[in-house]
């Protein structure tokens, strides 16, 4: 049994029209017309499907092929149709699109199930103008709270429960939002990176999503005229903070790893022309796997720190603001992935994924595991975005293959 690749090609151009503009790629944050849009589609088509569509309090859409059994639990594959500003057509979509495939081949080969099979399309996986990503799965899994949701609102002021109440949720039913009997949960996604590209590779059998760390850092010196103040007598925030900057590149570099580190943002002051900085404010981030190693190399970007505030005579003062383990995926969902690629000879790899998902939240309610499939050019969240249908097909039918086998094994 395989997947019909040119069908589900088709679909990710369709739904790819949606929000797009010629050019620049597609914009369909969650509750945007072209979102409303999509989920209507959406919603037909699983109905067309003949599946059970039931959209959840904070508009979560899933659409269940029951099985025979009555107290049987259930196995649910999904991912995401919202996009960020300017995206392409694959983040997310492809993930949604692959599950309405494989449930479509598994209803043309009459094949049925132990386990109730559950396609969810998550809502506002990206960040959006609400603030809040990831916010189908984590309303799911109980990480947002009644009263915080009631009280989002957007920049225009539009809140958020009438956004959700547009699109077939209802807020004020949070509570009765939780999923028991949930066997597993399996997503579908691009890598977004391009590590598989540089290995030739496919398909990547994601087992966990990266911790993340994150300081806030002051940098103090000295602001002073910019001419009147002889180069001897300075205490510059800004060149200190360069250095700074260099070394985090440097030291992270040198380990040699999967470990990322970032200044992403940098604030100088007074910020003009004529006067030597004396502050500046910037942010560190660490991402690696391994705790262990996010500490070290916090480690020892701090000592090279010391040196730097010696020698310039600058002050830093750091503030942790992001402390997240790393979410470690289930042992056996990756292994029936990685099992079921062996033995249709995919080459794969198992990596950790560099990016949050929906899967990091639905890993605490459910057995999960990911699916990466390369990125060309690692290129996402822009319109150059690109899968090609030859490695899709492959992730597609590995997943296709290990959902038969959880089915047989859970
Ligand atoms: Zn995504």
């Amino acid at each position: 049994m395989k997947i019909n690749i040119g069908r589900l090609m088709k679909e990710v151009e369709f739904y790819g029209q949606y929000g797009s503009v010629s050019g620049e790629g597609i914009t369909r944050p969650s509750f945007s017309a072209a979102d409303y849009e999509v989920r209507a589609i959406f919603i037909n088509q699983l109905k067309e499907m003949g599946l059970q569509v039931h959209v959840d309090p904070i508009a979560n859409i899933w659409g269940k092929l029951a099985c025979e059994r009555e107290d049987a639990a259930t196995i649910v594959i999904g991912s995401h149709l919202d996009t960020v500003p300017n995206g392409g057509k694959f983040d997310g979509a492809l993930g949604v699109l692959v599950a309405k495939e494989i449930i479509q081949t598994l209803l043309e080969n009459n094949v049925l199930l132990q386990h109730n099979l559950e396609i969810v399309s998550f809502t506002a996986e990206e960040p959006n103008d609400f603030n809040l990503s990831t916010m189908g799965s984590r309303a799911l899994t109980g990480k947002l709270t009644y009263s915080q949701l009631m009280n989002t609102s957007d920049s225009n002021g539009r809140m958020l429960h009438e956004a959700v109440k547009k699109a077939g949720g209802d807020l004020t039913k949070l509570s009765e939002i939780t999923r028991e009997n949930l066997a597993a949960y399996f997503e579908l996604h691009i890598e977004q990176g391009k590590r598989l590209e540089r290995q030739n590779l496919s398909i990547g059998i994601v087992d966990k999503i990266v911790g993340i760390y994150r300081d806030q850092i002051q940098v103090h010196g000295e602001a002073n005229h910019s001419g009147t103040t002889m180069m001897v007598d300075r205490i510059d925030a800004l060149t200190a903070a360069c250095e700074m900057v260099l070394a985090i590149e440097n030291i992270t570099r040198s380990f040699n790893t999967d470990a990322v580190a970032t200044v992403g943002k940098l604030d100088v002051y007074p910020n003009a022309a004529n006067i030597i900085p004396g502050r500046v404010d910037f942010t560190l981030e660490i991402r690696s796997s391994c705790k262990e190693e996010r500490r070290a190399i916090k480690d020892a970007i701090y000592k090279e720190f010391e040196k730097i505030s010696e020698s310039r005579k600058i002050n830093i003062i750091s503030n942790n603001i992001l402390d997240q383990e790393e979410c470690t995926f289930d042992a056996d969902i990756v292994r029936y992935l990685q099992e079921t690629a062996d033995s249709l000879e995919i080459p794969y790899t198992t990596f950790a994924s560099m990016a949050g998902h929906d899967a990091t939240h639905v890993a605490g309610i459910a057995k999960t595991a990911m699916i990466f499939v390369k990125s060309i050019d690692g290129k996402s969240h822009s319109p150059e975005e690109l899968s090609l249908a030859e490695d899709i097909e492959k992730a597609a039918n590995t997943l296709l293959e290990a959902i038969l086998m959880a089915d047989k094994k859970l």
